[in-house]
């Protein structure tokens, strides 16, 4: 793989595992932006303010020192040097993030960064799996292939219970089924970069489709 594969959709449809699954097989690269906007938040809370505060969430993020990999296999995303790749998983992170990811200069700061990366890898070892929200739309709307992924309400609070319970947090379905929705919402009602497909992107509902399935699916499409 030369170019940029595009992975957006909403959360709990299978987008990281499928995202670094394809990077691994197609041995390219791979960057999780949401990563990125769950550590300014982070920040953000960590800082004492007020997530509803564009201004003020927007200074925090500029005095930021981020890090972030892009091996399919290491999500280690850190602050100050700080490994912080649980806690960005965490509730309060969780709970916060649509509203940092909506103030537009935080948006402008970290697609700049993620093109960056994007084009430092692919001058190093060629391809890159890229997954997000925007990444087909606005941050590499020249990517040859696009994925748009998408699941039924249920069978994506499901899979983020499930996530929970592997990585040690303790959560119900009806409780996770009402933060997906509403992130979702509020993610595709935002006025910068809401989400949405790519005219050009190829859609994958993977409501009853494994992550394998999903994974041979892709792997034809880019091998065609
Ligand atoms: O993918 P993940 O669930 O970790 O993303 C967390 C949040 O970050 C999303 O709900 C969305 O608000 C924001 N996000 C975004 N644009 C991206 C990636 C994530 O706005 N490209």
């Amino acid at each position: 793989l030369r170019g940029v594969v595009a992975m957006d959709g909403p959360s709990g449809t299978g987008k990281s595992t499928v995202a670094r699954g394809l990077a691994s097989a197609l041995g390219a690269g791979y960057l999780d932006t949401g990563a990125m906007y769950r550590a300014v938040t982070l920040a953000v809370l960590r800082a004492g303010t007020d997530p509803a505060d564009g201004a003020a969430v927007l200074r925090v993020a500029e005095g930021v020192d981020l890090g972030i990999g892009t091996d399919p296999a290491d999500r280690a995303v850190t602050l100050g040097g700080e490994d912080v790749s649980a806690e960005i998983r965490g509730p309060q992170v969780t709970a916060a993030v649509s509203a940092v990811s909506a103030v537009a200069g935080v948006r402008d700061l970290l697609v700049a960064r993620q093109r960056l990366v994007i084009s430092e890898t692919r001058a190093r070892s060629g391809g890159i799996v890229v997954e997000g929200r925007d990444i087909g739309t606005v941050v590499a709307p020249d990517a040859p292939l696009k994925v748009y992924l998408t699941a039924s309400a249920d069978a994506r609070a499901a899979r983020r219970s499930a996530q929970d319970a592997r990585e040690g947090r303790t959560s119900t379905v009806d409780a996770t089924r009402a933060d997906v929705e509403r992130r979702d919402t509020f993610d595709s009602t935002r006025a910068v970069s809401p989400l949405r497909p790519a005219v050009d992107a190829i859609e994958v509902d993977t409501t009853d489709l494994g992550v394998e399935a999903v994974l041979e699916r892709l792997l034809a499409v880019v091998r065609e």
